[in-house]
């Protein structure tokens, strides 16, 4: 169990935040109109992403003192010197992690703007002082959880959007599951 002792940042009270891109209206219904459908069809059982929650991660950040969020912001703000500019995400394929039980959205090959972002911000975090997870990048979209899944059908056609910011978010458990605040948001030109 981390105490306070442990983790000094806990004591001035902690936030914890990820950056993400949100899909637009349109992609964001068609991915919630998914998960319904494999559920209606009886393909997939589990606890639906709601429709405003679905989103696509870019670095899991953690939790993070008050002093700390600005320093986040500040090294956020350096990156749009680094060449990243807006792209389309196409979401081509339903997929189905068996481990831990997450159905999700994919792409089939990942964009290189997105990598390119990803990378920029990886290197401006931990530039600044930010532990950063390891394991590799792997992008996707949860839309059920505790997901117990027969076969997936193919998707008909790509789900796409125009990828024009990326922001910080803020999570939060309630006893009606996450909430994801937006603290700030970065364009992409
Ligand atoms: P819950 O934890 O209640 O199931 P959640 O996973 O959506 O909800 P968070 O745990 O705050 O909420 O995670 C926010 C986002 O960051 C999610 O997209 C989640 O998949 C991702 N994430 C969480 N932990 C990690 C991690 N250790 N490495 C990479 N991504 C992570
Ligand atoms: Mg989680």
């Amino acid at each position: 169990m981390r105490t306070t002792e442990s983790n000094p940042d806990i004591s001035e009270g902690t936030t914890r935040v990820f950056f993400a891109i949100w899909p637009d209206d349109a992609a964001r219904k068609q991915l919630a109109g998914l998960a319904e459908q494999l559920r209606g069809e009886a393909l997939c059982v589990g606890r639906k992403t709601k429709a405003e929650n679905i989103h696509l991660t870019l670095v899991f950040v953690g939790e993070v003192g008050a002093s700390k969020l600005e320093t986040l912001c500040l090294a956020a703000d350096r990156i749009k010197d680094s060449g990243t500019s807006a792209f389309d995400f196409a979401v081509e394929e339903i997929r189905y992690w068996k481990r831990n039980r997450i159905l999700y959205a994919a792409t089939g090959g990942i964009p290189p703007k997105l990598i390119d972002l990803v990378s920029a911000l990886e290197n401006a975090l931990s530039t600044a002082g930010f532990t950063l997870e390891q394991r590799a990048y792997k992008p996707h979209i949860t839309l059920m959880r505790d997901a117990s899944c027969q076969t997936l059908p193919e998707l008909a056609e790509p789900i796409a959007w125009q990828v024009r910011e990326w922001m910080l978010v803020k999570s939060e458990q309630t006893s009606s599951g996450p909430v994801y605040t937006p603290i700030r948001r970065w364009p992409l030109a």
